[in-house]
């Protein structure tokens, strides 16, 4: 009886999470730092090769939401292509890692200024939207790109359509702090809405750390000077 009622309790628990979040999965600080395995999560899903050359996850709501993108621009005559999608902490410690070590930044010995430098372009690992797999890269990294011909028709064809279809760019001109304008980057907001929030609820600087740099995380306060630093649409 007590099984069965303690069952019951647990049926209704769940049927309640998803009632909060009908799109997605139990929000967790280690889902929101990157720390799960996207390719055995079944909310994820590896892309099919006719939207990337690469090996890249996003969870199934935003990859959904992408394809009918994707099929929207190619009848306008603009074909997209993933570059990125899902980054893990430890991939994303990789690419902080890798940065932190390049000879380029060796003569830089204070660790908070060394971090500040990286931080114009680069997610200190735990802190990343591209954690959640809502966030992608498309077409090309290149500043320069999109002031070509070619970049500047794919740019203005996500400004004027990409809204329509959930995504949005988080990374825009004009912020007076955070990383620098990335028109690559496109977030899909009905779940990324969501997991800001949560962030800024869960998250506190104890959960940041494992990488070089990290002790200065607090002190950047890089949750407000980073994570927080978007375009106001996607707040
Ligand atoms: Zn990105």
């Amino acid at each position: 009886m007590n099984v069965k009622r303690i069952l019951a309790a647990l049926v209704l628990v769940m049927a309640s999470v998803q009632l909060a979040y009908p799109q997605s999965r139990i929000i967790t600080k280690a889902f929101l730092t990157g720390h799960i395995n996207y390719t055995r999560d079944t909310s994820f899903i590896k892309i099919s090769h006719k939207y990337t050359d690469r090996k890249v996850y996003l969870q199934k709501a935003t990859y959904a939401a992408y394809q009918k993108m994707y099929t929207a621009a190619l009848k306008d005559g603009v074909v997209l292509s993933v570059i990125s999608g899902t980054r893990s902490f430890y991939d994303q410690h990789y690419k902080w890692y890798s940065k932190w070590s390049d000879p380029e930044f060796a003569g830089i010995k204070d660790k908070k200024q060394k971090a500040q430098k990286l931080l114009s372009w680069w997610s200190m690992p735990g802190t990343s939207r591209h954690h959640w797999g809502t966030d992608m890269d498309l077409v090309n990294l290149s500043p320069a790109f999109y002031t070509t011909p070619a970049g500047k028709k794919i740019y203005n064809w996500l400004v004027n359509n990409a809204n329509k279809f959930g995504f949005y760019q988080p990374f825009n001109a004009g912020r007076p702090t955070g990383y620098k304008e990335e028109k690559w980057h496109w977030s899909y907001l009905p779940l990324a809405k969501i997991y800001l929030q949560e962030y800024t609820r869960q998250i506190t600087y104890a959960d940041i750390n494992g990488f070089p740099g990290s002790e200065a995380a607090k002190e950047l306060d890089v949750i407000k000077s980073q994570v927080l630093a978007i375009n106001l649409a996607c707040k």
